[in-house]
Formats: C-alpha cells, structure tokens, sequence
C-alpha cells in the first residue's frame, strides 16, 4: 500500500496542454477520486501515475520516491479495466489468475495467491462461474480480485462503470465503497458523474482544463466550493447563480430573496443558491420573500423539482416529497442566509 504524490507536474499533446502543474498527495489507503468534464486531464493524470507518460515538467512520487525514470512494470501500480471487462470464456478462477500465468509464476504460488485474495474478497464460492453468471458486484470483486494477485500498491480505475445501466451502477458503486474499505488498499478512480464521485471519494480532486480547482472531501467542497465552477459542477439540479445588482442585492426583477447587508460587499458579481436550499412558499401580501411564478413541476416521487420564473432569470428548487404547487401560481422565495454563496468577478467563492 504506498500513497501518490505529483509535484508541479505538467503534461502537453503538442499544443494541448493535457495537465497543468498539478500538485497533490493521495495518502495510502485513500479512495480518491479525480471528478472532471470530458477532456479535463483525468485520464492523463492516470497515465501518468502508470508511467505509461512521462511529465514534461514536475515529479511524480510513489510511496514518497520520485519514479519519472521508472517503467510501468516496475512501478507496480494497477489498473483495473473499464467496464471491469472480464475475459467471458474464463471461469472467475481463471480471470483471477490470468495476471499470473501470463507472468509465467509457479503454479503453486499461483494458487496459493488465488485462494489468499479469493478469501480477502469472499468469492471462493464463485470461482467456478462464468462472468455471465456472476451478478455485477460480484463481477466487480473478481475484477478487483485479478489485480489483487499482483499484490500492486495502488489501484487505479478510469471510469469503470459508466458504460453500466443504472442499477448495476447503484449497485456496483456501493460494492466498490466496501470493498476498497475492507482491502483498506489505495484505490484512485476516475469519473466524470458528480453523484458516482460523491458518493464514492473519501477526498476528491476538481478538475478544469488539466488544473487542479480544488481538493477535499466531497461534502466540504460540495458545502464550501472554491468557486462557481466548482459549485454548478457538483449538485443535481445545479446551483442556482443570481447575479448581484450594483447595490449589492442580487439581481431581482422585482423583489428580492433577503440577505443580511453585511454579507453583501461590493465585490459579489453572483450570488449562489442550491435548489435544496430554496424555500418556497404561497405568495401572500406582504411576504418578504421574492416573488416568482411557477413555471414547471417535475414529480421525482421523493422529490420535486420546481423551475421558478423571477421575471428575470429561471431558478429551481428541490422540494422534499409532492407537494402541492401549481403551474403558474404565485410563489414566495427565500432562503437560509447561512446557505448562499457570493462569487467575485472571476467566479471566485467569497468567504462572509
Ligand atoms: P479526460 O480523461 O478528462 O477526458 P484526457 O486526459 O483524456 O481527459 O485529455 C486531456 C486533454 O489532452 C484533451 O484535450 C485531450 O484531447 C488531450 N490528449 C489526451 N491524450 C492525448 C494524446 N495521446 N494525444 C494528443 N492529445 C491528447
């Protein structure tokens, strides 16, 4: 188990700059995720790791020893393979112990390696199926198990279940969490979903154009985002961003969602709001909150979505449950002061 470290590294195609002088450290026995649109360097960063790229500039270090200079064979670090593909001919038993055999091991060094790794995984039992046979997260713990056998350092998976529906990724992603937490074994995993590296990262890294925008535990950077880029990146329905009137209210058509005059200095361009922190209620006279009408209802059973016109801007809210709100009704916004995020000229988050 050994952790990960880049050092101002930087990586271009050309004229393309793949990575830009990303910096961080991936402690051993972490599961950290690298979150990102397409394009954004997170394949890149992994390739780097495997040493499959060299840097053009910075260090990459493997359990604290810089490995620029080392091949991919030796460096020891595996890749478990998108879609946790799994030869479909091979029982579990013979996927398991492919890595083996392919390196030409002793036979009774590969058993003895099948069977430790089959009991740390719980799947003795399966080793006798076929992948077609095996349900998906039991296919992901013998995918996980044929890397194992190697006894690499690290793990590494881009985006290793997006290609599955979306039931076998509910499940499968619940089986990755546990499993790396019983392995206790550094695992780093490429997405390119909000809600998979949420729900999966004991600490993530943001990507935007190859350059690290931020890195936290998914919770703390969900809560307090560095930027409004990192804010409308993460959330379901995204963060609304109102921008801020000239009088350091944020811009309202008419009425306005109040905020204390101390949280507003003259610096907020844009104002940020989640559509779970959105109260909306039934517009009566006097009301302090904002005015709006209600523009469409999407029932989700649990929840509801409900899109907002201000007049000026559309907003959307995330409602616990049914309620009862009516197309084109009157609303009244408003909105915990403590959960708005105020954004500067250049999307930076400020801090009240
Ligand atoms: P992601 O994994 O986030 O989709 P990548 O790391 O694959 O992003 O790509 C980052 C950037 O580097 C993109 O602009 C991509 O086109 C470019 N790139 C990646 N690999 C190569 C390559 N082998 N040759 C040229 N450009 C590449």
């Amino acid at each position: 188990m050994a952790g990960i470290s880049f050092r101002n590294v930087s990586k271009r195609y050309g004229n393309t700059v793949a990575v830009q002088n990303a910096s961080f450290d991936i402690q051993p026995g972490e599961f950290f995720c690298f979150f990102g649109p397409p394009l954004s360097g997170k394949s890149t960063i992994l390739k780097l790791m495997l040493g499959l790229e060299t840097p053009d500039e910075g260090e990459v270090l493997i359990d604290g020893r810089p490995v620029n200079h080392i091949s991919p064979g030796h460096r020891n670090v595996a890749m478990v393979f998108q879609n946790l593909a799994l030869f479909p001919h091979m029982t579990a038993a013979e996927n398991v112990r492919f890595p083996l055999v392919e390196r030409k091991v002793p036979e009774a060094t590969i058993r003895a390696r099948v069977d430790a790794v089959a009991a740390k995984l719980h799947i003795a039992h399966l080793l006798h199926k076929l992948p077609a046979h095996l349900s998906g997260g039991e296919r992901q713990r013998v995918a996980i198990a044929r890397a194992l056998v190697r006894d690499p350092v690290a793990y590494l998976m881009d985006d290793p279940i997006s290609a599955l529906d979306a039931r076998l990724r509910e499940e499968t992603r619940v089986e990755l969490k546990r499993i790396q937490r019983e392995l206790g074994q550094t695992l780093i995993y490429v997405t390119h979903d909000q809600e998979e590296a949420m729900s999966v990262a004991d600490r993530m890294a943001i990507l935007e154009h190859g350059e690290i925008r931020q890195i936290g535990a998914p919770v703390d950077i969900y809560d307090r985002p560095a930027s409004r880029y990192v804010a409308q990146l993460l959330g379901a329905p995204m963060m609304n961003i109102m921008a801020a009137a000239p009088s350091g209210r944020p811009e309202t058509g008419e009425g306005t969602i109040l905020l204390p005059a101390e949280q507003m200095s003259g610096n907020v361009a844009g104002v940020g709001i989640r559509p779970e922190d959105l109260k909306v209620e039934p517009w009566a006279e006097g009301h302090a909150g904002r005015p709006a009408t209600v523009y469409e209802v999407e029932p989700l059973g649990g929840y509801t979505v409900v899109t907002l016109d201000t007049g000026s801007q559309k907003l959307r809210a995330l409602l616990r449950g049914q309620p009862d709100i009516r197309i084109d009704s009157r609303v009244a916004l408003s909105c915990n002061p403590e959960r708005v995020h105020f954004f500067g000229a250049a999307g930076e988050a400020l801090r009240p």
